[in-house]
């Protein structure tokens, strides 16, 4: 598990207690997060969008890709080739492995360990996520996440814009006990703030807990709270409801996250290894097909006959390659 993670924890900005007096979050409900294939077929489990985990909860969150951790033979990795969005942002952060990306407007790059890409989709933009040829040919560890945040009916029309997040660019903090490392990609904690550029305000961070530790976060009372298990297990909650790798907790009304690690969290680091996720929800209508998002049924269809003349782009003629023998 790199990541981006420093050896010594304790000198990092502790986050203060809010204390007692600040309401805690209760956990409303635990959802095992449903395994499929995506892309090219790449393992992913999806807590959210689920069948008890909808847009209504998400909200702002439209979906939530955990990617691995898988260890790839020779030839195995697979991607998600050239493809449209419109609508909403994609964000994939990398943990283990490399991911290479490219769009139709130019941007792009290669993430590894901690890094962070950030796409806009917007208006409409057609991009390209895959291993790189190296990782495809020879195998290898490869453990992220993608996200997708929603854009506002105002926003959905914005033009296309690419972030990419460096690992040392994450802002890192810990618990007021020095035994948890936050890392705080996008949004605010107190005074602190992470890089991500966001549309649609919201928290997302990556937290990794030593066994026992203890995390009391302040957390927005107009976001919406949800916690999911990349590794290990630990309880959320003054009621220290236990949630394991591929759970995600969905969390009611309050102004504090609590969080407590197993002592024995069973996972390959000994730690537990959660991201805490939120934002203010947008609460409008959501017409949802495939890679696009919109607020109405005709805007989907609108979306079809764009993406088919080629209004949200095009391939580019370097990245076209013959097609391959079955
Ligand atoms: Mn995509």
């Amino acid at each position: 598990m790199p990541a981006l993670t420093p050896d010594r924890w304790t000198e990092l900005p502790r986050v203060p207690d809010p204390g007692p007096e600040v309401h805690d979050r209760p956990v409303l409900r635990v959802v095992t997060a449903p395994a499929l294939l995506e892309g090219a077929g790449f393992p992913v489990r999806r807590p959210f969008p689920s069948r008890e985990l909808g847009f209504r909860e998400a909200d702002p969150f439209l979906l939530l890709d955990h990617l691995g951790a898988v260890e790839y033979g020779p030839g195995e990795a697979k991607g998600a080739p050239w493809h449209p969005h419109r609508g909403f942002e994609t964000v994939t952060y990398m943990i283990d492995g490399v991911m290479r990306h490219r769009d139709s407007q130019g941007g792009g790059g290669v993430i590894t360990d901690g890094d962070t890409q950030w796409m806009t989709a917007g208006a409409g933009i057609l991009h390209d996520e895959m291993p790189p040829e190296e990782l495809v040919a020879n195998g290898g560890l490869f453990h992220g996440v993608q996200l997708w945040v929603n854009l506002p009916r105002a926003l959905k029309w914005t033009p296309p814009r690419y972030q990419s997040i460096d690992r040392h660019a994450v802002r890192l903090l810990t618990s007021s006990g020095g035994d948890v490392l936050l890392r705080l990609i996008a949004g605010e904690i107190g005074p602190w703030r992470g890089p991500g550029m966001t549309w649609t305000p919201i928290t997302f961070i990556h937290a990794t807990f030593e066994p026992g530790a203890r995390l009391a976060m302040p957390w927005p009372t107009d976001f919406n709270a949800l916690v999911y298990v990349l590794m290990g297990s630990g309880a959320v909650s003054p009621a220290g409801v236990l949630v394991r790798e591929g759970q995600c907790a969905y969390l009611g009304a309050g102004g504090r996250v609590l969080m407590v690690a197993s002592t024995q969290p069973e996972s390959p680091t000994g730690r537990w290894e959660v991201l805490l996720l939120g934002g203010r929800p947008l609460r409008e209508p959501i017409a949802s097909y495939g890679p696009f998002v919109m607020n109405t049924r005709e805007e989907i269809i609108q979306a079809f006959e764009d993406y088919q003349a080629g209004r949200m782009g095009t391939i580019p003629v370097t990245e076209l390659r013959p097609p391959q023998a079955p």
